[in-house]
C-alpha cells in the first residue's frame, strides 16, 4: 500500500532511531535533559526569537502559544478552517476560556481587510476584545497553500500598529520555508509565538515546539505542566527532532515534486499546488477513496465532495510515480 492520507504517518529512519538510541538524556522537569536543552535553543535560534520549549504535540504547542497571548474572555482572529479552529476539539475555549472569530479564505490566506473588518478594540464592558490574530503556515486544509512573506509582514505592521499579538501555527513552516526560499528567521519575525511540529514532513515520530520570547516560554513551562505535558527523559524523542533538522528538511522539495506529479495525474493544475499536499474535487469522494484503496493506494476524503492526497519522507519517487498511475486511471 502507498499511504497518502498524511505526513504524520512517516515511521523513524534507521538512522533516526540510532540517533534516539544514543541520546544523552535527563529529567526534562528538572531542567536536566541536555538533547530537550539543544533541540529548543536551536529551534529558538532558527526562528531568531529568544526561547523554545518542546511539547508532545502541535495541538498542545497552539494552545500554549495563543494562551500566551489571549486571556480569558478575549478573543484570538483566525481564518474559518484553520487548524486551530477546526481541529484541536475547541482546546482553546475548554482550557483557556479564549474565543475564536474567523475570516474566510479558500486557500487559508491573510485576508487583511477582512481582518480590519472583523478586529474588536477593547470597548470595556460592550464586546469581546481582539488579543491576537493567528496564521497558518502551510495552510492544512487549504492543501498546503504557503502564505506570501508580503501578506505577513503586512498583517504584522497591522497588527503592531492595532496592539495585538501575532501567533503562527508552523506546524508545516518547514514546507514553505523550502518551497519559497524565505529564511525561517524572516517568518519568524512576523510572530510574537509560534507552534512548529517535527513529526509532519520531518519525519520524527512525536515533537512540536512552541517558541517565542523568554518570558512566554518560562510561562508556558507552567502551564504545559498544568495541563500533563511535564515530560522527563524525552531527550529520546528530542534526538529524533535534531537528525529531522539536520537531514530532513532539504529533501521537502522532493515531497513538494511527488505532491505536482500527483496532481497533474489527477486533473489538478500543478502549479496550484505549493507544497506537499493535493486536494482533488471528487463528488463521489467516498467511492474514490475505497477505489483508490483496492488500486492499492490510500488516500483520504475530506467531507463529501474532496479527496486529500499527502506526499512524505516515506514515499520515494517510485511510489508517486505508481501512485500517479493507478490515481489517474481511476
Ligand atoms: C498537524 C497540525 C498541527 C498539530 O497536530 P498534532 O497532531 O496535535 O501534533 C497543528 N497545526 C496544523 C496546521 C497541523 O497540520
Amino acid at each position: 500500500m502507498i499511504d497518502l492520507r498524511s505526513d504524520t504517518l512517516t515511521k523513524p529512519t534507521e538512522s533516526m532511531r540510532a540517533a534516539m538510541a544514543r541520546a544523552d538524556v535527563g529529567d526534562d522537569v528538572y531542567g536536566e535533559d541536555p538533547t530537550v536543552a539543544l533541540l529548543e535553543e536551536r529551534v529558538a535560534g532558527m526562528f531568531g526569537h529568544e526561547a523554545a520549549m518542546f511539547t508532545p504535540t502541535g495541538s498542545m504547542a497552539n494552545v500554549l502559544a495563543v494562551r500566551s497571548l489571549v486571556a480569558p474572555g478575549q478573543e484570538v482572529l483566525c481564518e474559518a478552517s484553520a487548524h486551530i479552529a477546526r481541529a484541536e476539539l475547541g482546546a482553546h475555549g475548554a482550557y483557556s476560556g479564549v474565543t475564536m472569530r474567523t475570516w474566510i479564505h479558500p486557500r487559508g490566506q491573510v485576508d487583511l481587510p477582512m481582518i480590519q473588518t472583523i478586529f474588536a478594540p477593547d470597548m470595556g464592558p460592550f464586546f469581546v476584545p481582539t488579543a491576537a490574530i493567528a496564521v497558518e503556515n502551510t495552510h492544512n486544509f487549504a492543501g498546503g497553500a504557503v502564505l506570501p512573506i508580503g501578506d505577513l509582514r503586512d498583517l504584522r505592521e497591522y497588527a503592531t500598529g492595532v496592539g495585538v499579538g501575532v501567533h503562527m501555527d508552523g506546524a508545516r513552516i518547514w514546507n514553505a520555508h523550502v518551497a519559497t526560499g524565505v529564511p525561517l528567521e524572516e517568518y519568524g519575525a512576523i510572530a510574537d509565538v509560534m507552534a512548529v511540529c517535527l513529526s509532519k514532513g520531518l519525519g520524527a515520530p512525536i515533537g512540536s515546539l512552541m517558541v517565542g520570547n523568554a518570558d512566554a516560554i518560562a510561562e508556558s513551562r507552567i502551564w504545559r505542566k498544568r495541563m500533563g505535558g511535564g515530560m522527563r527523559q524525552v531527550g529520546i524523542l528530542a534526538a529524533a527532532g535534531l537528525h529531522a533538522l539536520d537531514h530532513h528538511i532539504d529533501r521537502l522539495a522532493d515531497d513538494h515534486e511527488h505532491a505536482r506529479l500527483l496532481a497533474e495525474a489527477c486533473g489538478v493544475d500543478p502549479t496550484s499546488v505549493d507544497t506537499n499536499i493535493v486536494v482533488v474535487p471528487r463528488t463521489d469522494a467516498a467511492d474514490f477513496v475505497a477505489a483508490a484503496r483496492e488500486a492499492g493506494v490510500l488516500v483520504s476524503a475530506v467531507g463529501p465532495t474532496a479527496v486529500r492526497l499527502v506526499t512524505h519522507l516515506d514515499i520515494t519517487r517510485a511510489d508517486a510515480e505508481k501512485a500517479a498511475a493507478a490515481l489517474g486511471s481511476l
